[in-house]
């Protein structure tokens, strides 16, 4: 992995209380062993190294010299879970010595099925966990094999109905377009999960990552792939199944009860700021997004020492952030508010971008629609239409 490090403590300081991020993420990099398509920032198989990254992650937290207030918490990896309820509960109380819970702040931990035991789940729910991120991906015994995980589908139907028991609230990762997965296998893991009790779904499409075993078996060939055509009536089909079940899609990939959308990823789509804690973990504070060394043991020894280690840092122009913001406000279903838009970034949506704005709109792909929602009076909307959706990232691109 090539990184060029930066060392800067500038990230860690805080703006006035009311422009502080009201979001934290937490990166736990530890697996079992590691998927073939992932790439995410993460050792397989190095419990050796959990204590140590948690005396470097209290070093980072402790760069925070007062306590913030926060409505969300996201701990992700990796697999947070794979460390022991000893190792989850000093987990939680760094972050309660540093983050003051908000009332309803909502509370999100990954999890694997595999080794969610009740110890586990009894430690997170009295560290004041409220919803939990399970990564099933599959209810096929052939797809979770190909994907290489670790569970099978029996497991994964005992870990849901364990945690929810525990955790009511349960959000379910899925994946479809995997080699050898038709449409009839994807509908029935769809089937599954809305037959269990699930108040969220994340629906993705894999990818192929460079650097991954993946990447490397398919440009060798081995893999018998998903067509195009297929993986746009998969993603067609999770549209329909997960809304005739109430899972209203809100965002791409995102679908859940009206009550039960994911309100820490509603900040990131609302481009709003948040804190990031962890290798790899990516921030966006006082204007500026940076990210932590993805080099897991480089990460660790660097806060041994005390010393920050960043590899990306840039603080956004105002016509950087407002682009962004209409890259990341179309993913949602609702759209952006384009009068709401223009107050917050000084610039009208269709100044950024006026050529494709004009296009899209002429194909059917972004429509206007005037409508209200929650706090907004009454706005016009630009939104991706149903056929957007299938091709989002060639229409948001054009705003960058
Ligand atoms: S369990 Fe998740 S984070 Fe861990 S290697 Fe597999 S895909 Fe990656």
């Amino acid at each position: 992995m090539n990184e060029t490090w930066k060392h800067s403590r500038s990230v860690y300081d805080l703006p006035p209380i009311a422009e502080r991020p009201r979001a934290l993420y937490v990166h736990v990099p530890f697996c079992s062993h590691r998927c073939g398509y992932c790439d995410f920032t993460l050792l397989a198989g190095r419990n050796d190294l959990i204590g140590f990254y948690l005396d470097a992650l209290s070093n980072e937290l402790a760069q925070l010299k007062e306590v913030s207030a926060v409505d969300s918490i996201f701990v992700g990896g990796g697999t947070p879970t794979h460390l022991t309820p000893h190792q989850i509960e000093q987990l939680l109380d760094m972050i309660a010595d540093h983050f003051e819970l908000t009332p309803g702040c909502e509370y999100t931990f990954e999890a694997n099925p595999d080794g969610l035991t009740r110890s586990k789940l009894d430690v997170l729910r009295n560290g004041g966990v409220n919803r939990l991120s399970l990564g099933v991906q599959s209810f096929d015994a052939d797809v979770l094999k190909t994907l290489e995980r670790t569970h099978t589908p029996r497991q994964a139907q005992v870990a849901v109905e364990r945690a929810q028991a525990c955790i009511p609230n349960i959000s379910l990762d899925l994946i479809f377009g995997v080699p050898g997965q038709s449409d009839v296998v994807w509908r029935e893991t769809l089937v599954t999960a809305t037959e269990l009790p699930v108040r969220h779904v994340s629906a993705y499409g894999l990818t192929f990552e460079k650097g991954t075993r993946f990447y490397r078996r398919r440009s060798q060939g081995e893999f018998e792939l998903v067509s195009d055509e297929s993986e746009r009536e998969q993603y067609a089909t999770a549209m329909s199944v997960l809304r005739d079940t109430g899972l209203e899609q809100y965002e791409i990939s995102n679908y859940a009860h009206p009550d039960a959308r994911s309100r820490h990823n509603e900040v990131y789509w609302d481009a709003s700021e948040y804190f990031a804690f962890g290798p790899g973990a990516a921030r966006y504070v006082n204007r500026t997004r940076s990210t932590n060394a993805r080099n897991v043991t480089r990460w660790i020894e660097s806060w041994l020492k005390n010393e920050p280690l960043l590899v990306e840092y840039e603080r956004l122009c105002s016509i950087d952030r407002a682009r962004e913001a209409v890259m990341l406000g179309l993913r949602r279903n609702k759209g952006i508010a384009q009068g709401e838009f223009r107050k917050r970034f000084g610039y009208a949506v269709s100044s950024l971008a006026p050529e494709a704005l004009e296009r899209h709109l002429k194909t059917g792909l972004l429509e206007q629609v005037s409508a209200e929602y929650g706090t907004h009076g009454p706005e016009t909307w630009l939104r991706l239409t149903n056929a957007g959706r299938f091709v989002a990232d060639s229409v948001v691109i054009d705003f960058l």
